[in-house]
């Protein structure tokens, strides 16, 4: 039977990619729902090709809009808006898969409806885990949604995990390796860094990616994030996670057992690979991805993170230790000031800096729910703001 499923950030790099594999399999799965926040154009002609039952947009113009045209081109697809319209298809019971791929804190909300609606639930929205860890796995335990991580590293890690286990220990896990390729400044001279610009941080060596997640690449914000992510999917300690930079992103994490076996997941960087992965688990689909070539690819290289050259790193893992809501600061903070980078109002070296500021002038606290968990993402995003002009 066909199984339907609700696409979040549908115009994205991963809404794309993972229109891309549902459309090799239509026997396998249909498209209930697409959304995207203003990218009328692009919504238009996947709505038109996927026939979703509804089409979201966050903007309340852009739905107009879209609802227009796609009545003039004879589509019976009706269209939704704002946040009301995403958590609806996010938690409407026709569709039991929903992939989360909308960047940024604006997917917490619609990504927690869809766990709590009980859903198999694709995660690329790390930024969900990094701010609400907590109350996240909670609903996920509560619901018995299934979680799927779409992060290539921590769909690596689920891959060589054994099915079930207790804790890590238990089952004989020593540590998860989080890898990363160090991104584009891997090698840049220090005293250049400050003056990069935003096309040179959105050219990733390896991945073509949204420009957030490019400038967090950059900045090895990304592996941070990913760190405290791993912590939440894994129940994973700070201490039971290793950063390795790999700069050919062909192993795509790995973990180690108590005898020393490490296990590693492999494949050609394109995210086609964890989207057919998790969208037929436990079985195994065509993505369109090529094999991997390990003769002209020769070598793989590792070495370790350097926290001088990425701060955002250290930051991440003090975050990621200290628990409560540290990590929806640093998320918040990341988010403002990467915005700022991209729109060439600060330069690059002031994204961790401005991180690192917000974070020592907070009170750490336990969030309790998600009005919280908003809050303080609200607070840290004006802190942020107010450094952006010193
Ligand atoms: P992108 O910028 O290419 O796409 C983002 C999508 O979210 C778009 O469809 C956009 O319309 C929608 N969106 C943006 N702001 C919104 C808002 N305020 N409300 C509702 N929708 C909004 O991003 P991407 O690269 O596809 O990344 C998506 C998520 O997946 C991110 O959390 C990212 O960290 C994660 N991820 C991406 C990759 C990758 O290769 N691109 C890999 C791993 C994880
Ligand atoms: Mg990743």
């Amino acid at each position: 039977m066909q199984q339907l499923l609700t696409v979040l950030g549908s115009t994205g790099s991963i809404g794309v990619s993972t229109l891309d594999v549902v459309a090799r399999h239509p026997q396998r799965f249909g498209v209930y729902a697409l959304t995207a926040n203003t990218q009328v154009d692009l919504l238009l002609q996947q709505c038109l090709v996927a026939e979703p039952v509804f089409a979201v947009m966050r903007d309340e113009a852009c739905a107009e809009q879209l609802q227009q045209r796609l009545h003039e081109a004879g589509s019976a697809t009706r269209v939704l808006a704002g946040e009301e319209g995403l958590e609806q298809v996010a938690a409407a019971p026709q569709a039991p898969v929903v992939m989360a791929a909308i960047v940024g804190s604006a997917g917490l909300a619609p990504t927690l409806a869809a766990v709590r609606a009980g859903k198999k639930v694709l995660l690329a929205n790390k930024e969900s885990l990094v701010m609400a860890g907590g109350l996240f796995m909670q609903a996920v335990a509560e619901s018995g949604a299934t979680l799927l991580p779409i992060d290539s590293e921590h769909n690596a890690i689920f891959q060589c995990m054994p099915e079930s286990y207790s804790s890590l220990e238990a089952a004989g896990i020593r540590r998860i390796l989080l890898t990363g390729s160090g991104g584009p400044f891997r090698q840049t001279p220090l005293s250049e860094l400050a003056s990069v610009t935003p096309d040179q941080a959105c050219a990733h060596p390896n991945w073509s990616m949204g420009r957030k997640i490019s400038v967090d690449s950059a900045t090895m914000m990304n592996k941070g994030l990913e760190f405290i992510e791993a912590c939440w999917l894994f129940g994973a300690r700070p201490d039971q996670i290793e950063i390795v930079v790999h700069p050919q992103s062909v192993i795509h994490s790995m973990v180690e057992y108590a005898d020393g076996s490490v296990l590693a997941q492999m494949g050609n960087p394109d995210m086609r690979t964890p989207i057919a992965h998790a969208l037929a688990w436990p079985q195994r689909i065509e993505s369109g991805v090529p094999s991997l070539d390990f003769h002209a690819l020769a070598r793989l290289d590792f070495e370790p993170p350097s926290f001088e050259r990425f701060p955002g790193l250290r930051l991440s893992v003090e975050a990621a230790a200290a628990g409560g809501i540290m990590a929806a600061v640093l998320n918040a903070a990341n988010e403002v000031a990467v915005e700022a980078f991209l729109a060439g109002r600060i330069g690059f070296t002031r994204i961790p800096a401005i991180i690192e500021e917000v974070l020592s002038a907070t009170v750490n606290t336990e969030p309790r729910d998600l009005e919280w968990v908003k809050q303080v993402d609200l607070d840290a995003r004006q802190r942020a703001a107010s450094l952006l002009d010193r």
